[in-house]
């Protein structure tokens, strides 16, 4: 898969369909693979903090979320074709995986919140194989016994939602001792499943407006959001240094 360097981190160029077959490829491996899906806020972090950087840059799949990533791959002349969201990547592979033998475990979210999107994916997939689930909040000691929990259900594809960098680094803590074949990181992802948020509209979603819907809907995030103009100036005055 073609990759295109920002600011240190080596984002797949793939669309969300070369994402999820890339990832159903995964499934039929001996072995674990991590996916993330780096916005520009990730990114930035990254960028900040070498550590995070070559944490991100081990996974086996880094799909563009968020359309300040797909911009800067434009600007660095290897652009990405479409946004990847790891909502809309979990969404396809869960109708690909359902009616198979794969094995799901939703780990994430408040208390509750897990269950919740297991009954509602359930009531559209049927035949979706859910063989778990657990909410995000615990302490370090409970990790060891989460990590059983996950092994012992038999699950070969794992979603991780504690949001960013948490997941990331739930997920890179324990890749040697994870049983499942990919762990993907995919943020609010089960709040959506349970319908305790909304997405955007399709419409700022195809139009790279999701950013201006969701600070319109939790005015909140508007700090974290000006990383984006830092992020954009930062890839036009130093991401040629990375090609
Ligand atoms: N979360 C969690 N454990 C934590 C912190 C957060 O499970 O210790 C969950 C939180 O309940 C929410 C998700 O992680 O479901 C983060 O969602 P958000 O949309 O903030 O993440 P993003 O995708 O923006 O990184």
């Amino acid at each position: 898969m073609d990759k295109v360097n920002i600011l240190g981190v080596k984002v797949d160029t793939a669309t969300i369909d070369e994402a999820v077959s890339t990832i159903l490829g995964f499934l039929d491996e001996d072995k674990f693979h991590s996916v993330f899906t780096p916005n520009s806020e990730i990114i930035m972090a990254a960028y900040k903090d070498p550590e995070f950087c070559g944490l991100l840059n081990r996974a086996s799949l880094l799909t563009a979320d968020g359309i300040g990533v797909v911009y800067a791959s434009k600007i660095l002349k290897k652009p990405i074709t479409e946004r990847a969201a790891g909502y809309d990547i979990a969404c396809k592979l869960i109708e690909k995986i359902n009616n198979t033998e794969h094995k799901l475990f939703l780990f994430g979210g408040k208390p509750g919140v897990a269950e919740e999107a297991e009954t509602n994916l359930l009531k559209k997939y049927p035949y979706l194989n859910i063989v778990g689930t657990r909410n995000g909040y615990f302490k370090p000691e409970d990790e060891a016994d989460i990590v059983a929990e996950i092994n012992a259900s038999g699950a070969d594809l794992l979603f991780v939602c504690l949001g960013a960098p948490k997941q990331e680094q739930w997920i890179d803590r324990h890749k040697d001792e994870l049983n499942v074949r990919a762990a993907m990181g995919i943020g609010g992802s089960l709040d959506i499943f349970a319908e305790r948020t909304e997405r955007a509209p399709e419409f700022f979603c195809k139009t790279g407006l999701e950013w201006f819907y969701r600070l319109c809907k939790e005015p909140w995030r508007a700090g974290r959001m000006m990383e984006l103009p830092k992020f954009a100036a930062t890839v036009i005055a130093k991401g040629r240094k990375y090609q």
